[in-house]
């Protein structure tokens, strides 16, 4: 390793090398508090840098792992072998914000909501708006097709992504798709990168679409006594014939949590509530939240409230965003999940859910994108309980195995990374994850490129 250290300081220069314990320590975590010990930390700042990082890793049989900010809830990022943490967030520049193509150019370590920032000064709109917007990269959310609130209505990273350059597994650089709209030349590498958790390529430059920004958005709260009523309005506000741009959920427990927490003013004795916004044209979006508003409380909503001013939508979004924050405050584990089902079945797996929590006497909360049936229930335990542990363990198996059943999937956005690797099997058969392995190793014959995430681990 000594050697190799050498290699990457003649590569990177010596302040981009980190190899004090107390920084491996830090390059070893990411939101799930999982910690792995890496080698060596490498802090590339073009492509060519990462392309020689690649190549000296390949020739050395060293795992190498791509990290953004590290906020990646399935530790898609941890260095689970040792060996390289190779940290794109040195590459953050918007280098191109196109008006008339409505289009941005973008290095991977640009932070979502800079980009956000950028494409609004010029009346533009990245809707792709993960929770964790103020700090996760555009690199992280192309690698785990990151969503968010606005998927109910705009989508996710996946809708926004019109062309990649990536240093391949063996250290060339190569593109995918461009700057047209239409691009069916070969196979779509795109999309076959979007999503594959830096297992495939490092994203060393992504060109993302743009689209005008709404002129006008409605807020509202729609308040419940019952969250099965809640989970009920999800599916007629769908077929309703309005697309909120977002339509998000909280229980019980999240919003006393919160309310604690961030001292934002929500109704602390509802059983639910649904934060949904319209946006578009000012006379379309009143239209629309009158009727999403009377479908709400046909629906059983007791009430329904609109945000006045910008400060009231301001503090609603802000209890939203400091959802993750306020449950660790009830016990130290927190257990994200993202199950995600079809909309119409989000009844049916609140219910399963409620059943779960009361067969195991476990703290599970439900929150998440309603609107997208991508619910996260999160659980929130004390890893140093063995017996709690037990039960949390055997309690996550059933939520999986419930999303499944009901025609849904494993990950809406977090992606598979090692937690949910070992659950594979719940969603596809042998031929399905036989082909995928023929992929990553076609692409990676020596699987250094971010390995035991995806797939269960295995040997290099
Ligand atoms: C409080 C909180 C709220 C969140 N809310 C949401 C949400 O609403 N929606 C959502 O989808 N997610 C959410 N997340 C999860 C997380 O923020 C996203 O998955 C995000 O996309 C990760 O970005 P990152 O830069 O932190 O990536 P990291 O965590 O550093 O890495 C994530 C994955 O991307 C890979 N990767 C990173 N950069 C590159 C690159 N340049 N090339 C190739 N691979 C790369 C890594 O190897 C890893 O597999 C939330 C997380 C937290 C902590």
């Amino acid at each position: 390793m000594r050697q190799v250290i050498k290699q990457l300081t003649e590569i990177v220069g010596k302040n981009k090398v980190l190899t004090a314990p107390e920084e491996l320590f830090c390059y070893g975590y990411d939101a799930t508090f999982r910690n792995f010990t890496p080698d060596v930390v490498v802090k590339p700042r073009d492509r060519n840098q990462v392309a020689a990082i690649v190549k000296l890793a390949n020739e050395k049989g060293i795992p190498l792992y791509p990290r953004g900010a590290g906020t990646g809830l399935s530790g898609g990022s941890l260095p689970v072998r040792g060996g390289i943490v190779i940290v794109l967030t040195d590459m953050n520049r918007i280098l191109e914000i196109d008006r008339e193509n409505l289009l941005a150019v973008v290095q991977p370590g640009v932070v979502t909501a800079h980009l956000h920032q950028a494409a609004e000064k010029e009346g533009l709109f990245y809707p792709p708006d993960p929770a964790s917007s103020d700090a996760c990269t555009i690199g992280g959310n192309i690698a785990e097709c990151a969503g968010g609130p606005r998927g109910f209505k705009y989508g996710v990273t996946r809708d926004y992504v019109m062309g990649l350059e990536i240093v391949s597994p063996t250290g060339e650089i190569l593109h995918a798709g461009g700057k047209t709209v239409k691009n069916v030349s070969g196979y779509d590498l795109t999309r076959l990168l979007v999503g594959s958790e830096g297992t495939l390529g490092i994203i060393t430059e992504a060109t993302l679409r743009l689209i005008p920004r709404p002129r006008a958005v409605r807020t509202l709260m729609a308040v419940y006594d019952d969250l099965l009523k809640a989970g009920e309005s999800v599916v007629k506000i769908s077929t309703s014939g309005v697309i909120p741009a977002t339509l998000e959920i909280m229980d019980r427990l999240t919003i006393q949590c919160v309310t604690r927490y961030s001292g934002c003013n929500l109704p602390q004795d509802a059983e639910a509530i649904l934060i949904i916004e319209v946006d578009g044209m000012e006379s379309a979006v009143a239209q629309e939240a009158d009727i999403v508003a009377r479908v709400c409380r046909e629906a059983g909503a007791r009430e329904v409230v609109a945000a006045q001013t910008p400060d009231e939508r301001e503090m609603i979004w802000r209890a939203r965003k400091a959802i993750s924050a306020a449950l660790v405050q009830i016990k130290p584990t927190k257990i994200s999940e993202d199950a995600t089902v079809p909309r119409s079945k989000v009844p049916e797996i609140i219910i399963k859910l409620q059943g779960i929590r009361d067969k195991y006497g476990i703290n599970l909360v439900i929150f998440g994108h309603a609107g997208d049936g991508n619910l996260h229930p999160n659980i929130i335990a004390d890893e140093n309980d063995p017996e709690e542990m037990q039960r949390v363990e055997a309690a996550i198996e059933e939520i999986f195995q419930a999303a499944v059943s009901l025609g849904g999937t494993l990950s809406g956005e977090h992606g598979i990374g090692i937690l949910k690797a070992p659950f594979m099997h719940l969603e596809f058969g042998p031929h399905e994850l036989d082909f995928m392995r023929r992929i990553k190793d076609a692409l990676d014959p020596k699987g250094i490129l971010n390995p035991g995430k995806i797939f269960q681990e295995r040997k290099v």
